[in-house]
């Protein structure tokens, strides 16, 4: 069989070309949750605040962007920092099931459920459902520390009856 080499209706596709592993422009998915070439990391400087069984991933942190997309995952029984702060979160639950505080209120989420996290207000995702449970944060770049709770200010959290179930084994 000829090939007309000028008609290039007739040429062979270039193949794409394979993405390699330190192409940062291409970032496979794998199972387990992991992308190539994204390292999993501790989720906060160990004894700085209190969390349990809880790993970070930075997805997209270029600094035009202004924003970095994280993934968090807790293991079973894993909770993140109970926390707030000037900045916000935009929250999109990427894996398995849990928990939200969010304010004065809890809510079971799940895969795809979105939470919008607004300035000054306590927040804290528990892995409470038996399975990892992950998500990914959209936050500013910049942006200020976050805060714990006093001593005080949990006894009152702890003391909303909407709350204290979901605060009854915390600790600060
Ligand atoms: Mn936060």
């Amino acid at each position: 069989m000829s090939v007309d080499l000028k008609d290039k209706s007739k040429a062979v596709p270039a193949r794409a070309t394979p993405a390699r592993d330190d192409d940062a422009r291409f970032r496979a998915f794998a199972d387990g949750f992991e992308w190539s070439g994204v390292e999993r990391l501790p989720y906060k400087e160990e004894g700085s605040a209190p969390f349990k069984s809880i790993s970070r991933q930075i997805l997209f942190a270029d600094p035009k962007l202004h924003c970095e997309l994280r993934y968090f995952e807790m293991a079973p029984g894993g909770y993140s920092t109970l926390e707030r702060h000037e900045h916000v979160h935009a929250v999109m639950i990427l894996r398995g099931r849990g928990e939200c505080l969010l304010g004065n209120s809890v809510r079971a989420v799940k895969t795809n459920d979105l939470i919008s996290i607004p300035s000054m207000t306590w927040h804290q995702f528990k892995a409470s459902a038996g399975e990892p449970f992950g998500f990914l944060c959209m936050v500013n770049a910049e942006r200020d520390k976050p805060q714990l709770p006093s001593a005080d200010e949990l006894a009152s959290l702890k003391a909303d009856p909407r709350l204290a179930a979901f605060l009854a084994n915390y600790r600060s």
